[in-house]
């Protein structure tokens, strides 16, 4: 039922750096994304027909509220507030710690959630720089409090001893960027997370990331991913997107494009 197509989804953008690493800018996302997703310079249809412009099935719910010091109390909140109201969601990051809480509130509703992380990072340390909410982080936090069935990561390609070991420990699916297997052939099964990470794509796609990592995906992989989900997503994040990074303004329009997609899949399937 939740997972119906019937079931209205809100945008909701989660303006946050609190927990990033290296540098700042992704709070800076959500704006520059909305702007993207409404440049003249195209249309609101996705690539299977539906027309956003017009489709009643959708909503930009704006900015949750956060303050600089504790983000993820008020966006387990907010992102309950919205499960309960009878929304799925799709957040625009902000960094990647965003996931934590808002899986957090997703799992109350959806138990047994199936996780579809795509990343050139499998964010899975302990802590990072003594932070244990860093956004490099949130897959730990998750598995800890077992909030997935099934976590599968794709686009994997900074694995490092202590990561690798955390994915043995909770038995996380790590695939990297070669000889990935299909959606088709992961077998996927509802409820299903996706969490997106901006640097799986490849720099050329996507350069305004804050973590760069060459040798990733186009942005046609990427969407071909998302075109051959076998489910209706019960909710998604966009994070990452660092605008101080992303000089022609080009990695907007792809997160726009990406959020697009997924707003398909979530509104178009039977
Ligand atoms: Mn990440
Ligand atoms: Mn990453």
């Amino acid at each position: 039922m939740a997972s119906s197509k019937n079931t209205p989804v809100t945008v909701v953008g989660v303006p946050t750096d609190a927990n990033s690493s290296y540098m700042a800018g992704a709070a800076l996302a959500p704006s520059k994304i909305r702007e993207a997703l409404h440049r003249p310079s195209t249309n609101m249809c996705t690539e299977n027909g539906v027309d956003l412009g017009v489709h009643p099935g959708w909503n930009d719910g704006g900015d949750l509220e956060l303050d600089a010091t504790s983000v993820g109390e008020p966006i387990d909140r907010g992102v309950s507030h919205l499960l309960e109201t009878g929304h799925r969601i799709v957040a625009l990051g902000g960094d990647h710690s965003i996931t934590y809480p808002i899986v957090r509130a997703t799992a109350r509703k959806h138990p047994e959630l199936t996780i579809l992380h795509l990343d050139a990072h499998a964010d899975l340390y302990d802590e990072f720089e003594g932070n244990r909410e860093s956004h490099a982080c949130p897959f730990a936090r998750i598995m800890e409090d077992g909030l997935a069935h099934r976590v599968v990561q794709i686009g994997i390609r900074t694995m490092n001893p202590h990561q690798r070991e955390q994915a043995e420990r909770y038995g996380v699916e790590v695939h990297g960027v070669r000889r990935v297997p299909t959606i088709v052939e992961l077998g996927l099964e509802p409820p299903l997370y996706l969490s997106l990470d901006m640097d799986v794509l490849d720099p050329s796609s996507a350069p305004g990331v804050s973590h760069p990592e060459p040798g990733g995906f186009s942005t046609r992989e990427i969407l071909s991913m998302i075109h051959d989900l076998p489910c209706s997503l019960v909710g998604a994040d966009i994070v990452e997107y660092n605008p101080n990074r992303d000089q022609l303004g080009l990695t907007a329009m792809v997160a726009a494009k990406l959020l697009k997609e997924v707003l398909a899949n979530m509104l178009g399937w039977p």
